[in-house]
């Protein structure tokens, strides 16, 4: 719809934007970071070398916010492959296991006979992780975090919030958490790039910004369902290669199945 194409829209022209200020300003940080840094070895046992290390400290966390503000300006170069989704959940899950707590149980169920989906892996990861990340930061007293992934048939009059999406078949991610949940305020501005809840210097708002523009630009579509005080779940729907292929008018003789 127009709606849809404006916000799209929107967030290109702000990722643009906020792309190059990132881009200039990184190079800016680095200038300093790396003074700092001389300061800090030439004048070391010195009270300049700590006042240094303040300044190289500050400069490494606005380094860590440009580096963000470049992923969402999706720089990077993009290769779209057909993927089984399964397979990088699998990567991002032992990462997970790793960071993600001990206060939080982490699930994943992998469904199974999943079609092929067109996406860039390290974009595909980026989406889980931001939803993890952010599931983790609602649940601080501790929670469950579940991952699980199904084959979803999608018909000609499904419409998924906003958008209409073309036949086929789909694979559905969900990360659902038992965390504070969102009242409908937050869940209507949540996709805004910028837009936090949370303390300064510890959200940057883009977090689902870039889940948002990696989704559509996969043909994909995510939602928000939440419950404040039970919970939150997200989830993202895939078009599989064959729907891909469809919808681009091209011949489906053949099926696109990975499996395991
Ligand atoms: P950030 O995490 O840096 O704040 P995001 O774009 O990822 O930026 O999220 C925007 C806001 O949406 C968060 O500040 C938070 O209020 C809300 N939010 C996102 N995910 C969840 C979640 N799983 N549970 C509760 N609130 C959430």
């Amino acid at each position: 719809t127009e709606n849809r194409m404006h916000r799209t829209q929107r967030l290109e022209s702000l990722g643009q934007l906020a792309g190059g200020i990132a881009h200039d300003f990184n190079n800016i940080l680095a200038v300093i970071l790396n003074y700092a840094t001389f300061i800090v070895e030439d004048g070391a046992g010195t009270p300049y070398a700590a006042d240094a290390e303040q300044i190289a400290r500050a400069g490494r966390r606005g380094s860590e916010l440009t580096h963000q503000l470049l992923a969402f300006a999706r720089r990077e170069v993009i290769r779209p492959r057909p993927l089984d989704v399964n397979t990088v959940l699998a990567e991002v899950e032992q990462m997970l296991s790793r960071s993600i707590g001990e206060h939080i149980t982490l699930v994943v169920r992998a469904g199974t006979d999943l079609p092929a989906v067109m996406a860039d892996p390290g974009q595909l990861e980026q989406v889980i992780v931001n939803l993890a990340v952010n599931a983790r930061d609602a649940m601080p007293g501790g929670g469950r975090l579940i991952i699980d992934t199904s084959l979803a048939t999608i018909d000609a009059d499904y419409i998924a919030g906003r958008a209409r999406l073309d036949p086929g078949p789909y694979v559905r991610i969900r990360v659902s958490d038992t965390g504070t949940g969102m009242p409908q305020e937050v869940i209507d501005k949540a996709f805004e790039p910028f837009f936090t809840t949370k303390p300064a210097g510890q959200g940057t708002g883009l977090g689902l910004a870039t889940v948002y523009g990696i989704m559509t630009q996969a043909g994909g579509t995510v939602h928000i369902y939440s419950e404040p005080g039970y919970g939150t779940t997200i989830t993202l729907l895939l078009p599989s290669t064959d729907a891909v292929a469809e919808a681009a008018g091209e011949s489906t003789s053949s099926s696109t199945t990975l499996d395991g």
